[in-house]
Parts: structure tokens; C-alpha cells; sequence
């Protein structure tokens, strides 16, 4: 009878004659606008007048009808059925047969008359409204029914498993605050348009399996007390989940999410399973919790996916998790203040973190495998993250703001803790691609605040000790750097020791050799040339000599602009050196 099309039209007629369960058809719409004067007294039964003109001949005969609220709590408007006779105690008040606990309607007659009176709602409803609002449904067999009225199970209690498999609710399904007592199949179940679960609870198995909701859905604070199943279920809008409280494993695998889907605050307490799952739009798993394992093998996030705040009890496992963010300038994911409680047993393996933000984040014990993938600085120099790059305009960009400029301090936290964790695994040649970034941190950090902050913050990122730091060495990363600028500041120093008012000086001898005094020695020009070709040999020498402290040397500099220069070139070049020889070090460290 529920199944396919269900015509409300030609039954009207049969309806009309029905004794007791014409009120329960649609009590909203034939609410009266009066019935505030003798409906204040709660769930007590009434005696007087109903508010719905069809109880007439009810009241007339002074009977008792069902005092439960249909609708929305703050409605007025009542059952009105016939009540019920239940065993003493079963309800609290007396109620009509459909909101009575009486076991008795599992099996025999009472079921029987439940369930006709469920068909005949449907049937009379047509493509209208049902109201089913706190009923209490025994068994319930609904497979493949196809439901043409905007059904409302609203606060209605299933006390035994209900079966909805294959079944099309083609308008709105609103189970809020539904109870189910034994297991749920909603396998394969079409919802046309939106579907509420907000505040249900389900205790026992709950099946989603390839159901498929074609507008929103929401699980806003529902509990799921055993295993929840979404395996394969397409939800084409928006799906809430916020707050949801999973007590057992919550299976989502190979869903598609093709919206935004919401996680917010949800907890899952036993292991929250994601794989193979899509997500084509913004994700948002902020303030979740998952006690135990999280596992998002191949899942895929096309939009960002937030997961702020949330904690990471135990394992986690991001396994070839695909995180490709369709627009430039989003991240990936974002672990703002997540906790990693057992860092070590969170693993990213083949994954792609170029966009990742970890920002406040302790990164520092995290396991990430050889195999993932972080963005490159300019010119292939070290690794960068995306706090570096991300645009300070955009939603998470500009939490990374400080006084007007990118937080380099907290960007540079993200880059020692994550040095310190390829450190800590023995991989010395990822932790100095961070070095690098942490480096470039404090370089581009400097003063802040003040209007005439800009000068000194460009002369602190191109003059300063960390600046000169990476010209000379790449933070200390390069060891072929220094040796050229060894090389550099030898040749530049041969040339400059002959300089007139400089000039070298043989031991023993009081006259002073510059450029300018060879050149008048010898009579033509190419004479003077050589002459001033073997000055310039004289000269690196001389460098060299004084580069390496030679006491004894056959040319010293003259005094006193040429010792000055001497000793300038002692400081640079030992500085220089000592930078090549800790590259060095570096590099083949162990
Ligand atoms: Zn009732």
C-alpha cells in the first residue's frame, strides 16, 4: 500500500467515513486559530472542545482523545485519536494507539491497526504533508516504497529495526529528534529533497549504504550508539554532521561529498573511517575529535579542508590523500591548533603538503614519510611552506597578520619543528631545506610597527648579519658558495694591494711598489706591461700570504692603507673560510 504512487484523490470518500483516524491526517492544516484557551493544560487528555472541527462528533459523545503534540513542540495542535487501552503503566499518559508503547502492537491485531492506520495517513496525505510526530512505530517494512508527501517523523520512536532500503522519499523527510531502538536501513534509499536527522538517535547499526541525497542533509547532534554506515552514499548539497557523536566506527568510505560538508564538533569514538571518500567542496572538520583511528587513505579533498582545533587522540593516517584545491591562493588543508596526541602515530605518506598550513600546529614528532611532497623555494633552494606564500588576504591568510605584516615568527616555529623532526629521523638533508626556510624567516622578520618601520626592515632584509649569512653560504647549506667568494676576495685583493697609495713593500727594502711607480721603471710599453703583469703576481701572493698569516712573506703590505686593507681581507676571508669548512660539515655530517 505504501508503495509506489499513493493517490490521495478517490480516497477521500472512504476516508471521510474512517473512525478514528481521520484527525491524525493533517492536524496542522486544519488547526483552528482558537484552540489556545483550552490547550494550555500540556498532555493532560482532554475532555472539552477540540481545535480540529473533524473531532466534532467525538466531543459530542464527551470521549477522551490522544493528547500528544503533533507539529512543532510549540504548536497547539493535538492528536485527537481515540485512546488507546494499554497495559497498566506502558505509557505515561493515556494516548491513542499510534503514540502508545504497548507491546502488544509488535505482532496481531494491534499491528495490524497500527499499520493501517499508517497507509491510510499516507494515502489520504497524497502528495501533501504526514504527520507521524512521536509515534511510536513497531516493526517497520518500508522497502522500495516510494513517499509522495512531505513526511514528518519527527520525535517518532522506531522500537524495532526499520527497513527503508531502496525506498524514494520525493518530497522533504524530517526524522529530527527521531529515536531508533533497533537497526536502521536506509541502503540504497533516495532522498529527493531535504532530508533532516538533526538530534536522532540511533542504537543500534545504522546503514546508509549507497543511499543518495539529492538536496542538504543534516546530522546536526545526532548519535550514532553502534556502527554508522555511509559507505558509497552521494550526498550532491550540503551535509551537517556537526556535532555528530559516533560511539562506534563511522564508515564513510568511497562517499561522495559534492558540496560543503560539515564536521564540525564531531567526535568519533572508535575509529572514523575516510577512504577512497571525495570531497569536491570546502570541508570542515574543526573541533572534531577522533579517540581513535582517523584513516583518510585516497581520500580526496578538491576544496580546503579545515580541521582546526580538532584532536587526534590516537592513529591517524593520511595515505595518499589527495589534497587539490581547485582556486590558487587556498590551502590544502589547514591544522591550525590541531592536537596530535600520539604524534608518532599520526602518518602522512605519499601525499602532496605544498599547500598544507600547520601554523601553531606541533608538526615536531609527526611521522612524515621520504614520500611527501613540500613546496619549493624560488630557485629549487630549500622547502617552503604555504604560511610563507599564502595570500594575506584570503580567509586564512590573514590570521597569519601582525602588525601589518606576515607572522614570520610563528612561520618560522613551523619550519624548527619540522627541522627538528627530519633531524630527530637522522634526514639532515630535508631538515636543511628547512633550515633555510627558518632562516628566510628571520631575515624577512625585522622591525615592525612605526611608519618609518620600511627602511630599516628592508636594511635588516638585505644588510644584516642573516642577510649576509645567505649571500655567502645559502645559510650555511652551500659549501661551493663560500669557496667561490674565498676565491672572489683573493683575486679582488691581489689587484687591490699595488694600488698607488697603498702598494706593497719588500722585505728590506724602503720603496714602496704600486701600479703607478712599476710603470715608469722601464723604457717602453711592454716592458712596463710585464712589469705590472709580475706586480699583479707580487699582489697575489701578497693576498694569499696574508690570507693564510704569513709572518715571513717576501712583499708585505705597505703601511699604513696597506696593512689596513690586509687586515680587512684577514677577517673576510677567515670569515669565509670558517663558512665553507661548516658547510661542509654539514654537508657530510652524520
Ligand atoms: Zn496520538
Amino acid at each position: 500500500m505504501v508503495n509506489s504512487p499513493i493517490m490521495a484523490d478517490g480516497q477521500d470518500d472512504t476516508s471521510d467515513q474512517r473512525a478514528e483516524g481521520e484527525p491524525g491526517t493533517s492536524p496542522l492544516e486544519s488547526a483552528a486559530p482558537e484552540p489556545e484557551t483550552e490547550s494550555n493544560e500540556g498532555l493532560e487528555p482532554r475532555t472539552g472542545e477540540e481545535p480540529d472541527c473533524s473531532f466534532a462528533a467525538r466531543v459530542a459523545t464527551g470521549e477522551a482523545t490522544c493528547p500528544i503534540i503533533m507539529g512543532h513542540r510549540d504548536t497547539k495542535v493535538r492528536c485527537g485519536r481515540k485512546l488507546h487501552n494499554a497495559p497498566q503503566g506502558v505509557d505515561e499518559k493515556p494516548v491513542c494507539l499510534m503514540h502508545s508503547r504497548d507491546p502488544h502492537k509488535q505482532s496481531g491485531p494491534a499491528l495490524d491497526a497500527f499499520m493501517q492506520e499508517f497507509r491510510r495517513i499516507l494515502e489520504y496525505a497524497g502528495e501533501g504533508e504526514v504527520h507521524f510526530e512521536r509515534f511510536i512505530f513497531p516493526q517497520l517494512d518500508c522497502a522500495w516504497s516510494v513517499f509522495q508527501a512531505f513526511c514528518m517523523f519527527a520525535e517518532a520512536t522506531f522500537t524495532r529495526r526499520v527497513d527503508f532500503r531502496f525506498a524514494t522519499f520525493t518530497k522533504e523527510a524530517n526524522f529530527l529528534g527521531a529515536t531508533f531502538e533497533g537497526s536502521a536501513n536506509f541502503l540504497h534509499t533516495t532522498f529527493t529533497l531535504n532530508a533532516s536527522f538533526s538530534e536522532a538517535t540511533f542504537a543500534e547499526d545504522t546503514d546508509f549504504f549507497r543511499a543518495f541525497f539529492e538536496q542538504g542533509v543534516t546530522f546536526r547532534h545526532v548519535t550514532f550508539k553502534n556502527n554508522a554506515g555511509f559507505r558509497g552514499t552521494i550526498f550532491k548539497q550540503n551535509a551537517d554532521f556537526s556535532k555528530a557523536i559516533f560511539k562506534q566506527d563511522a564508515d564513510f568510505s568511497e562517499a561522495t561529498f559534492e558540496a560543503y560538508t560539515f564536521f564540525v564538533g564531531a567526535a568519533f569514538a572508535k575509529g572514523a573511517y575516510f577512504t577512497s571518500t571525495t570531497f569536491e567542496l570546502d570541508t570542515d572538520f574543526s573541533n572534531a575529535a577522533f579517540t581513535q583511528l582517523a584513516n583518510f587513505v585516497d581520500a580526496e579533498f578538491q576544496g580546503t579542508v579545515d580541521w582546526q582545533r580538532s584532536r587526534f587522540m590516537d592513529r591517524a593516517v593520511f595515505r595518499r590523500t589527495k589534497f587539490c584545491p581547485q582556486h590558487e591562493g587556498q590551502p590544502s588543508a589547514v591544522f591550525g591548533l590541531a592536537s596530535f596526541l600520539r604524534p608518532s602515530e599520526i602518518v602522512f605518506d605519499d601525499v602532496d603538503l605544498s599547500r598544507a598550513l600547520f601554523l601553531n600546529c606541533d608538526v615536531s614528532q609527526v611521522w612524515f614519510t621520504p614520500s611527501v611532497r613540500w613546496g619549493t623555494r624560488f630557485n629549487n633552494q630549500g622547502l617552503s611552506l604555504f604560511e610563507e606564500r599564502i595570500p594575506l588576504t584570503t580567509e586564512f591568510g590573514k590570521r597569519l597578520q601582525r602588525s601589518g605584516q606576515r607572522d614570520y615568527r610563528a612561520v618560522a616555529q613551523v619550519y624548527q619543528q619540522l627541522k627538528k623532526n627530519y633531524d630527530s629521523r637522522l634526514d639532515y638533508w630535508t631538515a636543511d631545506e628547512f633550515h633555510i626556510g627558518e632562516m628566510e624567516m628571520k631575515r624577512l622578520r625585522g622591525p615592525t610597527g612605526g611608519h618609518l618601520a620600511g627602511l630599516p626592515r628592508w636594511l635588516h632584509r638585505w644588510l644584516s648579519l642573516v642577510a649576509l649569512y645567505r649571500y655567502a653560504s645559502d645559510y650555511g647549506n652551500s659549501y661551493w658558495k663560500p669557496a667561490s667568494w674565498l676565491l672572489g676576495a683573493l683575486v679582488l685583493f691581489a689587484a687591490l694591494l699595488p694600488l698607488p697609495g697603498v702598494g706593497l713593500k719588500r722585505q728590506g727594502i724602503g720603496q714602496t711598489e704600486t701600479f703607478a711607480s712599476v710603470w715608469r721603471m722601464q723604457d717602453n710599453v711592454e716592458r712596463n706591461l710585464w712589469a705590472e703583469v709580475r706586480l699583479v703576481g707580487k699582489g697575489a701572493i701578497t693576498s694569499v700570504d696574508t690570507a693564510t698569516f704569513q709572518k715571513n712573506a717576501e712583499y708585505a703590505p705597505a703601511y699604513p692603507w696597506g696593512r689596513v686593507l690586509a687586515v680587512f681581507e684577514n677577517l673576510l676571508t677567515s670569515s669565509l673560510f670558517a663558512l665553507f669548512l661548516l658547510a661542509i660539515r654539514r654537508q657530510f655530517r652524520r
